[in-house]
């Protein structure tokens, strides 16, 4: 009797556990089912491509699909420009340093080797610049060569990949330790090396077969107190490595074209600082001037979002790899 009605409890007992297990697996699928459709809906919203127009740029007036920003109207002779077709990796004066990185799959380079004049060097004929750069080199090394009589400036760097930063990067590493690394080599991805905007020169004797390095001094000074006249600077000078990150190197340049060439010179000023100064001269302030090998030039900084460039006017436009473009106006 005992037993029985010990039995009978016991099947109460597991009838009543098969219920709660029951309950408890109902209740675990309610909030399964619940929690599937809030992130369902969630990611819908998420995944949304926002509604946009193509931007059209009619002059004197403001384009279809229009940012906020583009709403305010302009005065007569200036239009915003769509920007689809551009990147802020685009263009002559895209600042790449530690905290700037550059894709160095972006840019279209030509051999140094096939459009070089007989002024220079080159180390080998897989070096490439890009095309504006390399037409820029040829013209300042036949002027250094017609004034000092030398063509020994070798070309020993142009643009580069990833891997080949990373292999100098490590070998730098391997070779002469950490810290002249960091103090020397940019990292894989923050190379300006990337851009096929930097060079880097050397001097090699063809009689001896020995490099001499470049330090611009004696014979090389005119190369580099003309860079500028030819849209070159000597991108890392000893007293800015604070600034660029990297110690003194008198072998690199760096293409940014006319008159920010001779602004950064006359003005003593590395990209870093050039960059600063033209985003405090945005298209609603005032407009930085400068004239220079009888040209005159407008330059401005206009944020991503609202470009604007004169109409029927010349201008280049580039990017600066930061947070928006900068634009040259040539009167
Ligand atoms: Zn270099």
């Amino acid at each position: 009797m005992y037993e029985r009605q010990t039995e009978t409890a016991r099947q109460k007992n597991r009838r009543r556990a098969v219920r709660r297990q029951r309950r408890l697996l109902f209740g675990i699928l309610i909030v399964i089912l619940l929690t599937v459709i809030l992130i369902f809906s969630c990611c819908g919203r998420g995944a949304q491509a926002p509604q946009t127009t193509p931007q059209q740029t009619v002059p004197g007036s403001i384009a279809e699909g229009t940012t906020a920003r583009q709403a305010e109207p302009l005065p007569e002779g200036w239009e915003y420009r769509a920007s689809e077709d551009l990147s802020l990796q685009d263009g002559t004066l895209v600042l790449v340093n530690a905290d700037h990185c550059f894709d160095p799959a972006l840019p279209e380079t030509v051999s140094v080797y096939d459009n070089m004049t007989g002024s220079y060097l080159v180390k080998d004929i897989y070096l490439s610049l890009t095309e504006e750069a390399m037409a820029a080199l040829n013209r300042w090394m036949d002027a250094f060569a017609a004034q000092s009589g030398r063509r020994d400036v070798n070309i020993v760097a142009g643009w580069r990949s990833f891997e080949d930063q990373q292999a100098i990067y490590d070998n730098a590493v391997a070779t002469k330790g950490q810290a002249h690394a960091d103090a020397y080599i940019a990292l894989p991805g923050c190379s300006e090396h990337h851009t096929g905007l930097a060079l880097d020169l050397d001097t090699y004797d063809l009689a001896s077969g020995t490099s001499g390095g470049f330090d611009g001094d004696g014979a090389y000074t005119w190369a580099v107190e003309h860079a500028w006249e030819y849209g070159f600077v000597q991108r890392y000078p000893p007293e800015k490595s604070a600034i660029t990150g990297i110690s003194y190197e008198s072998w690199h340049f760096r293409y940014v074209g006319l008159p920010h060439s001779y602004i950064m010179s006359t003005e003593d000023l590395c990209l870093e600082e050039y960059i600063e100064l033209l985003r405090q001269h945005p298209f609603t302030g005032e407009h930085l001037k400068a004239s220079c090998q009888g040209a005159e030039y407008e330059i401005y900084f206009c944020p991503q979002d609202a470009l604007v460039v004169p109409s029927g006017r010349p201008y280049t436009v580039s990017g600066n790899n930061v947070d928006g473009y900068v634009v040259t106006v040539h009167h």
